[in-house]
């Protein structure tokens, strides 16, 4: 993985991939998107084949990072 990412499991069951404490949710197949990208945010990534590995990202984001907190049970909540 590029950078400090890693694949997330939030408590509604969905997975994000989160980079330098930003968050990136599926758009389509290997293209992830920031999760902020319903404000603009133009950040985005790919991974490879297998999807384990980022083979390009863009960490540009025109916000703060969102705060995730992570529970005993291992699952993150959005704080
Ligand atoms: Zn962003």
């Amino acid at each position: 993985m590029l950078g400090n990412a890693k694949f997330i499991l939030l408590g509604n069951n969905k997975t994000l991939i989160m980079v330098d404490n930003y968050t990136f949710s599926q758009h389509k197949h290997r293209y992830y998107y920031c999760s902020q990208r319903f404000k603009g945010c133009q950040a985005k990534l790919k991974l490879d084949q297998n999807k384990t590995q980022i083979v390009s990202l863009c960490n540009e984001h025109n916000h703060d990072p969102p705060v995730y907190k992570q529970m005993d049970s291992g699952l993150y909540f959005k704080i």
